[in-house]
């Protein structure tokens, strides 16, 4: 049976003044869906999230959320959605439990206080006052926010910016289980690793555009197919501010550079070296087998020892390259 359509968004449009923040953008997101928004700084991901919670108007296009209109609808929205509080927000002079109860009274229905404190981890935390809780918890206690009203669809902006690794995938470890519950889950995001960790698809967006939206691993596959190979040179060779790997003391008369034979390698599309003089190389490569067997044979044949080698597959980074030319950057 095809999936329920829960947010449906249709050639929507955005200006704030002269600024185009939002595109004609169109999407839809199915039931049970982790869904990300992924994009550079300005991109529009925030003002996409902000028109579908039904906190802007958007100038153009339409978008139903569980089969209401934002626009006309804005109350029947509000009931099946679950809304994530910036810290901003936060009264620090509340503690926790009080912080869940006195959202949990704007609700007309709603999980109770305890059950939710229990899922975010912050139960033997409820007497603490906001202004103690360290990051990663009050991150916990805005998704508590967010799940208080017990919704149909939760909306994330950038949940787990600014947070340490550990507090990083104790967040993910809630996304799931909040996915694991049934609910939908659109998230908006920086980070391609957690797009990828996350989501079920991901629409990466760049300024006000949407430039591609599919499956993770198809994006990968369609616009950045293949992987890394990264590679640390044996000692006594460097690869000097040009980037051309030579022995130390300068290649030999007539030698070609190992840059070259590297560039020759079966598949390899690009040789680049990150840190002038450092001793890594990548060669990026659209099949990595054939790419390996021919660095065997290479190694064999010059009785080079490399230091490392290893593989990545390409990632969203790559992805976002190939579409926009540019590096996304957390
Ligand atoms: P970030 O990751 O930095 O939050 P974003 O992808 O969420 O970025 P938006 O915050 O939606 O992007 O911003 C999209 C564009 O609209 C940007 O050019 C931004 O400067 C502009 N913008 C956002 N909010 C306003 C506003 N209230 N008034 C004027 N311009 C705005």
């Amino acid at each position: 049976m095809a999936a329920r359509v829960m947010v449906r968004v249709e050639s929507l449009v955005k200006r704030y003044g002269r600024v185009l923040a939002v595109d004609h953008v169109s999407f839809t997101v199915d039931e049970g869906e982790v869904f990300g928004l992924l994009g550079p700084n300005g991109a529009g991901k925030t003002t996409t999230l902000e028109i579908l919670e039904g906190l802007r108007r958007p100038d153009g296009g339409r978008v139903e959320v569980a089969g209401h209109s934002v626009v006309d609808d804005p109350r029947a929205v509000r009931t099946v959605i679950g809304v994530q509080l910036q810290e901003a927000g936060f009264f620090d002079l509340l503690t926790v439990r009080e912080t869940l109860e006195t959202f949990a009274a704007f609700h007309r229905r709603g999980l109770p206080v305890d059950q939710v404190l229990e899922r975010v981890g912050l139960r033997d935390r409820h007497r603490v006052l906001v202004r103690n809780l360290s990051g990663g918890q009050k991150q916990r206690l805005s998704i508590a926010l967010a799940l208080i009203n017990d919704p149909r669809i939760v909306f994330l902006d950038e949940p787990t910016t600014g947070l340490d690794p550990q507090a990083r995938r104790n967040l993910w470890e809630m996304i799931r289980q909040i996915r694991r519950e049934g609910r939908t889950l659109i998230l908006t995001t920086h980070s391609m690793e957690e797009a990828e960790a996350l989501c079920d698809r991901v629409a990466i967006m760049d300024r006000g555009r949407l430039l591609a939206l599919d499956r993770p691993d198809r994006l990968v596959a369609e616009h950045a197919p293949g992987a890394w190979i990264i590679l640390e040179l044996p000692y006594g060779l460097a690869t000097p501010a040009a980037g051309l790997p030579v022995p130390n003391g300068g290649p030999e008369p007539g030698a070609e550079p190992l840059s070259d034979r590297l560039r020759r390698l079966p598949a390899v599309e690009a040789v680049s070296v990150p840190e002038p003089g450092g001793p890594t190389v990548l060669l990026r490569t659209r099949d990595a087998t054939a790419t390996l067997r021919g660095l065997s044979e290479l190694q064999a044949a010059e009785g080079l020892a490399f230091r490392s080698l290893r593989v990545e597959q390409a990632s969203l980074e790559d992805v976002f390259l190939q579409l926009t030319g540019r590096e996304l950057r957390e």
